[in-house]
């Protein structure tokens, strides 16, 4: 090894490179110390220059390394690509309290095929919308065992670093996943999972579970995943998938959490969309005899629920492609024929239960001809009385002071029933699928005591232009997460400087819990107004809810009625709406059903006939209702924020890991970069205050043997080895280095670093 510097020029011999990283960005370089001879900012600018990770890709070529290199020339170069892809952590942002330049960062990146940039430990993930080359065998092997910053920002170093601090250090992760409706937050689970499966390749008898695991996503996006607007695969429920790994670190089983399913998709969809998958692929895929069975014609526009949109030929060859994965699927889940058969019978059996007619009879009530096909495939398919089907769908049955009284029902009405039922049946089935897949997932040895990666793939912050019960439900889930982001990220924080024997630094930031509080504290919030209005006999209405909020929440500052005069949506607030200060910005709700969906109601006399059929799983789905109980059920927001709060209750128990999606466009087209929408979603993510939380403490910290194993060509105390404990290495570096005594701790096993320019420079050089 000799390198040299002559005159302006340097020589850089012995490059160690990783053959299979040259490809790649990734290029591990080491510099003698004889570069040192030319003092410290040359090799500060040498080192910068040529070990940048993306810089390496214009040092591709090994030739290239070994040839003299200007080191004007090459800072120009560095410069240039530098401008060029901007950086990979946003902590390294010069000017970190600046959107734009935040957004242009992304943007820079994005332009250049780079998806993935880091704040500190949070990952920020830009939907490409077109296949990249990174997600490759080899790539995978790039992040195996690599500390988080020895390899490009990737959804795989996030899994990675989730999975070694499970296996090594026995804490339990949770990999969080937000983003609004076609960001790629579906895509990052799989690819975590997929990540997770080839990581564990090497171990033993974990080939079933982890066809199993992976094969649930199929499965679950037919049911639960329809085409809108912003997504052709868009998921309409919230999910939390817990992997279970065993004492080897080996995947032995699973466990799915499925929260608020779109259920009003069943019935109707706007202009342009589509319902659920399954129904579709159902009657594009399913062979003649299948066909037969379930009474189906196999055009969706035959079809009330899925009139809608009549597919291209296209959409239809791929419908009957997926319908054979589903069924793969489920044979790989272990869903048997039989359990298979009854499955389709339930999504055909909503198919004709949408075509069922009703007609006015002369007493102006709602009947079902006696000949309708409609109803009577339904009850076949279902397995329940046909006569009584059409009965429980044209009147209802009402027990007062002990006497039964059956009301007919008017057409609409009745409409409304049908309607009704074919939500109820469609969303519990769906749940049914969920708990079957649990079964299927659960790990074969009961005993053994397994500790889980949990992935949460949930909607996020959503604003429209109108806003209903669904995008209440759905904000106040991130309000939540939010609070659960602040309570963890700071606990996280001040654990480790505990740990580390470092004082704790308290970092000012927006807490969200008085939003939290607003929505859901007993007795006086909006949920607790909400059911209230709900169960008052009598009068109550979606504006007489409104009313009691405004009474009872006028005053607080996150609430907004449309009579307050000192707003600016005033104008634009209609009188059956309220808005509220979300922690991402403010957001105005129109009222109209919140009522009706917060009540859910279903009948009692077709809850007790579904209870009744032959279909073991309708049965199974609505037996569990208690239909003698005086008491109510409980309202949808609250077995919402019930489940919530238990999901928050098992993600506070665990280390968590973030990915941020960012969607670049609403055309879902490759290179189109927006700037506006870009910035809502930098603000619903709330990425601006992360960033600024963390450059507020210690933002980069490592331990110390990966510090001296990274920079211990920065000194001749050691280089090429350092003798003694690591901490001693380091602490001659920062002498070198020239740290200031205030912009970096020595804790017990790790170097804590606030904001030293000098050594970002360096880091940001050296990320590889
Ligand atoms: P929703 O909330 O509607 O479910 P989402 O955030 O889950 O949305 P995805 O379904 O993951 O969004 O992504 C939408 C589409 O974007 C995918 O079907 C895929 O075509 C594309 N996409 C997402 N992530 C990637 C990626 N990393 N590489 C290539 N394409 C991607
Ligand atoms: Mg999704």
């Amino acid at each position: 090894m000799a390198d040299s510097v002559q005159g302006g020029q340097i020589l850089v011999q012995d490059a160690q490179v990783h053959a299979q990283d040259v490809q790649e960005t990734a290029v591990t370089l080491q510099v003698s110390p004889e570069a040192e001879d030319s003092g410290v900012q040359l090799k500060k600018d040498l080192l910068q220059v040529v070990a940048d990770h993306e810089q390496a890709t214009m040092l591709k070529n090994m030739n290239e390394l070994l040839r003299p290199v200007s080191v004007t020339g090459m800072m120009e170069h560095a410069l240039v690509h530098r401008e060029r892809v901007g950086v990979q952590d946003f902590v390294l942002l010069e000017d970190f309290r600046s959107e734009a330049a935040f957004i242009d960062n992304l943007r820079k990146r994005f332009n250049e095929n780079i998806i993935y940039t880091y704040i500190g430990n949070v990952l920020i993930s830009v939907n490409p919308y077109k296949p990249l080359p990174i997600y490759t065998e080899e790539k995978t092997k790039l992040y195996y065992k690599k500390a988080f910053f020895e390899a490009p920002p990737h959804v795989f170093a996030i899994a990675d670093n989730a999975y070694r601090s499970l296996v090594y250090e026995h804490r339990e992760q949770c990999i969080l996943i937000s983003g609004e409706s076609g960001s790629g937050k579906t895509e990052a689970s799989k690819k975590v999972l997929e990540y997770i499966a080839a990581r564990t390749n090497h171990l033993r008898n974990v080939e079933t579970v982890k066809d199993k695991l992976l094969q649930t996503n199929p499965l679950l996006e037919a049911f639960g995943n329809a085409k809108t607007h912003r997504n052709d695969n868009s998921s309409r429920f919230g999910k939390y998938m817990d992997v279970q790994f065993n004492y080897e670190g080996a995947p032995e089983g699973g466990h799915i959490l499925n929260y608020l399913l779109e259920k009003s998709r069943v019935v109707s969809q706007m202009a342009g969309e589509r319902n659920f998958h399954i129904f579709y692929q159902l009657l594009a895929g399913a062979d003649q005899e299948l066909m037969k069975q379930l009474k189906l014609q196999g055009r969706p526009d035959a079809y009330k629920y899925t009139t809608d949109m009549g597919p291209s030929t296209n959409q239809r060859n791929n419908d009957a492609e997926q319908f054979r994965t589903v069924q793969e699927a489920m044979k790989v889940i272990e869903i048997g024929q039989s359990e298979q058969m009854e499955i389709f019978e339930i999504v055909a059996s909503i198919l004709h239960l949408g075509n069922a007619k009703f007609i006015q009879n002369d007493k102006g009530n709602a009947e079902i001809l006696m000949h309708d096909a409609n109803t009577s495939n339904v009850a076949e398919l279902l397995k329940v009385n046909g006569m009584k089907l059409r009965e429980v769908l044209t009147s209802r049955t009402i027990s007062a002071r002990g006497d039964v009284v059956n009301t007919p029902l008017d057409q609409e009405q009745a409409q409304y029933a049908r309607d009704a039922l074919a939500k109820a049946i469609y969303d519990k089935h769906f749940s049914w699928l969920v708990s079957r897949l649990n079964s299927s997932l659960e790990p074969k040895d009961k005993e053994s005591q397994s500790s889980v990666i949990g992935i949460l793939d949930i909607y996020g912050f959503e604003i429209f232009p109108k806003n209903s019960f669904e995008q209440f439900c759905i904000n106040f889930c991130n309000e939540k997460l939010q609070q659960l982001f602040i309570q963890l990220t700071l606990k996280q924080e001040q654990e480790e400087y505990l740990r580390e024997g470092i004082e704790w630094e308290p970092v000012e930031y927006f807490n969200n819990i008085v939003i939290c509080d607003l929505i859901e504290a007993r007795h006086t919030g909006i949920i607790s107004i909400l059911d209230d209005e709900c169960l008052r006999p009598g009068d109550a209405t979606d504006l007489s809810f409104l009313e009691k909020l405004t009474q009872k929440l006028e005053p607080h500052p996150h609430y907004k009625s449309h009579r307050r005069s000192d707003i600016k949506t005033q104008k634009t607030m209609g009188r059956d709406e309220f808005c509220l200060v979300h922690y991402a910005g403010e957001v105005t709700y129109n009222v109209n059903t919140f009522l009706e969906k917060n009540n859910d109601l279903l009948f009692r006399d077709i809850q007790s006939l579904m209870a009744s059929s032959k279909n073991t799983i309708v049965a199974s789905c609505f037996k569990d209702i208690n239909l003698t109980s005086k008491k109510r059920p409980e309202t949808a927001i609250t077995q919402f924020k019930n489940s919530l709060n238990e999901l928050i209750k098992i993600l506070s128990s665990k280390e968590p890991s973030y990915i941020r999606c960012i969607k670049p466009n609403d055309f879902k087209g490759p290179m189109q970069f927006d700037d506006k929408l870009v910035s809502h979603q930098v603000k619903y993510l709330g990425l601006m205050e992360n960033l600024r939380v963390r450059r507020a403490g210690f933002a980069y910290r490592r331990t110390y043997e990966a510090f001296l194993e990274r920079y211990k060509c920065l000194s001749r105390d050691t280089w090429p080895h350092h003798r003694g404990p690591a901490r001693d290495g380091v602490q001659k570096l920062v002498n070198v280095l020239n740290f200031e005594k205030e912009d970096y701790r020595m804790g017990n096993t790790k170097i804590f670093i606030r904001f030293p320019k000098t050594l970002f420079e360096t880091e940001d050089a050296y990320q590889l």
